[in-house]
């Protein structure tokens, strides 16, 4: 729904990522008016990736974090409203409300509340289990890993195998539990999620799949043992559980606004109603590059859709340009063990939509390609990131499979 209401008054609800590029966007765009940044974290907006990487390893300090200087930040002429959780939004009065009961007008507002980390079912006071999504998470898990435990990772995705390797990196005992028979099998088929786990492997960690976690036990109120779905039990004195996030909609509860598995919107960011937008974790919208509704979790997305959102925002106000369509190819990241993993586009977990088309064993540098039907439709790389650039522009092409094969 286009708007022509003048713009005056932007809110951004989330200080992270999304919510700081986009002031900074509206800024370079030559938006003179205010921007209101509501953030529930009390922090300046900082960065997520280094929390499982630098930070854990001890090489950065919390400080190293932050995603803008203070000269920066002041440059932006920003109202913050930090350590306040937005709690309601009217669209009908155009009002969000804080958790301290004020209120903040708007003309649009961009909705950037990321993701919150999932728990597991099983409520327990014992000390020990963690979760990784906030600075504070992993001060916390550092702290615990500085006391050289027994470590159980809950979960073989990015951040659990990250949190992984740097118990190993500590030649600390780590156990790596996870659901699927494979990790990183329901995204990246079993084939390139058992290269991927034999990482793990070979640096010593005792990776189980095909099991879940029952319940935790104790000793004076700390995690001993994890209690497991094949009636087995692990020692460990710290269990981080990575097994992924769920968006940070709860607040939206009453406000009309369309959210399922995050704030719904159009192709242009724009949310089901007048002048909300969305961008980052939180938004799910139609990528017409690859016909489907999603939400992307991944840092590279949080930056562009963050700018696409913005761009949207100003043309729907007649402040510039018009509004074109946010249809990225989806990247993400991860190091483990001097290793870097990246995935391009959308990967397809069925067993004949890989093919590797590049691997030295010597340096374990590894490029698959994915298929869909005739059309490459995403692209994994290990140690190779030179490799994988080629192939992200091809996905963005829509470039042939038989055409991908031969190209590079
Ligand atoms: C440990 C870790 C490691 C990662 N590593 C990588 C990596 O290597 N590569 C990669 O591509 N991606 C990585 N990511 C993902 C990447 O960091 C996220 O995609 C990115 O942070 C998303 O940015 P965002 O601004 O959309 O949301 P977030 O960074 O989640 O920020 C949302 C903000 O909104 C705030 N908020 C929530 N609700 C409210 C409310 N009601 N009112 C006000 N504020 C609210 C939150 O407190 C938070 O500060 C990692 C994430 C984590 C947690």
């Amino acid at each position: 729904m286009t708007e022509r209401r003048r713009l005056d008054r932007v809110a951004i609800v989330g200080a992270s990522l999304a919510g700081i590029t986009a002031a900074e966007s509206l800024r370079t765009r030559g938006y003179g008016g205010s921007i209101t940044m509501v953030g529930a974290e009390h922090h300046r907006p900082y960065d997520r990736p280094p929390l499982s990487k630098r930070l854990l390893q001890g090489t950065w300090e919390a400080d190293r974090t932050q995603l803008r200087s203070a000269e920066a930040l002041a440059g932006l002429g920003l109202d913050w409203r930090l350590g306040q959780a937005a709690v309601a939004l009217d669209p009908t009065t155009r009002e969000i409300r804080l958790a301290d009961g004020g209120t903040v007008g708007y003309d649009a507002a961009l909705l950037c509340t990321g993701t919150t980390a999932r728990q597991l079912p099983h409520p327990t006071p014992l000390r020990g289990i963690h979760t990784l999504r906030t600075l504070e998470d992993a001060v916390a898990i550092r702290a615990a890993l500085d006391r050289a435990p027994r470590v159980a990772v809950v979960g073989g995705g990015f951040i659990g195998a990250e949190v992984a390797a740097e118990a190993r990196r500590r030649g600390l005992a780590v156990t790596m539990l996870e659901a699927l028979p494979v990790p990183l099998s329901r995204g990246l088929g079993e084939r390139m999620g058992r290269l991927c786990a034999d990482l793990h492997v070979r640096h010593g960690v005792d990776v189980r799949c095909g099991v879940t976690v029952r319940g935790f036990d104790g000793d004076a109120g700390r995690l001993s043992r994890v209690l497991l779905s094949d009636g087995t039990t692990i020692d460990a004195d710290l269990a981080v559980v990575g097994i992924g996030s769920a968006p940070a909609t709860d607040w939206l509860a009453g406000s009309g606004l369309l959210v399922d598995d995050g704030v719904v919107c159009d192709p242009f960011c724009r949310s089901s109603a007048p002048g909300v937008y969305a961008a980052g974790d939180v938004a799910r919208w139609h990528n017409g590059l690859f016909g489907v509704q999603t939400r992307i979790e991944h840092w590279t997305n949080a930056r562009e859709q963050a700018i696409a959102a913005v761009a949207t925002m100003l043309a729907d106000h007649g402040a510039g340009g018009e509004p074109t369509p946010y249809s990225p190819v989806p990247y993400v990241w991860s190091d483990q063990y001097g290793s870097r993993i990246q995935v391009a586009g959308r990967p397809s977990p069925h067993v004949d939509a890989v093919r590797v088309v590049h691997r030295d064993d010597a340096t374990d540098a590894t490029v698959a390609l994915y298929r869909d039907g005739d059309t490459l439709i995403g692209a994994l790389a290990i140690n190779a990131p030179k490799l994988l650039l080629p192939y992200r522009r091809m996905i963005a092409d829509r470039i042939r499979w038989e055409d991908a094969l031969t190209a590079c």
